[in-house]
């Protein structure tokens, strides 16, 4: 038994370090994810909102690399297009520290990043936009959420 639990703390151990190495990309909505996003759909469904772009997440690349120490970069979400091909590409790099961050953040940094790329939303200087690029606080966003929400609602163009 002793044996096993020194063996299991090195594989720990070990496994600790990859969270900085080069992102791994992933094709597939990661499961922990899946939970903020469904959320987002049916949001944004249910306000009216035109999904479109929402159906072609699975073409995403999806990078869950874990918090970049030398960047305070959280998450990203980028639309590359290529002039002369068709050939069109969106990436989102989350990097997050679930230790660090609450649900309720790390549903306004998908929320966030789903407007940039779902949505084409730019940056907003309102301290409590989800728009803003700095995220809130958990003091912050638990009383003020529902009207940042509805707020990036009505920012966000009508079906189409
Ligand atoms: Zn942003």
């Amino acid at each position: 038994m002793r044996a096993l639990l020194v063996t299991l703390s090195l594989l720990v151990g070990c496994g600790a370090s990859p969270m900085y190495d080069a992102p791994k990309p992933r094709r597939y909505v990661h499961a922990d994810f899946k939970p903020y996003l469904e959320e987002f759909q049916n949001i944004m469904r249910s306000a009216g909102k035109h999904d479109g772009d929402i159906r072609s997440l699975n073409h995403f690349i999806w990078v869950d690399q874990f918090k970049d120490p030398s960047t305070p970069v959280v998450g990203q979400c980028q639309s590359l297009e290529y002039s002369g091909t068709f050939y069109k590409k969106r990436m989102w790099n989350i990097e997050i520290l679930k230790r660090e961050y609450s649900p309720n953040q790390l549903r306004e940094l998908l929320f966030h990043e789903l407007g940039h790329c779902i949505y084409k939303l730019d940056h907003r200087d309102d301290k409590l936009a989800i728009m803003n690029p700095y995220l809130s606080s958990e003091k912050q966003l638990v009383p003020a959420w529902d009207e940042m929400l509805q707020d990036f609602i009505d920012s966000v163009g009508d079906e189409e």
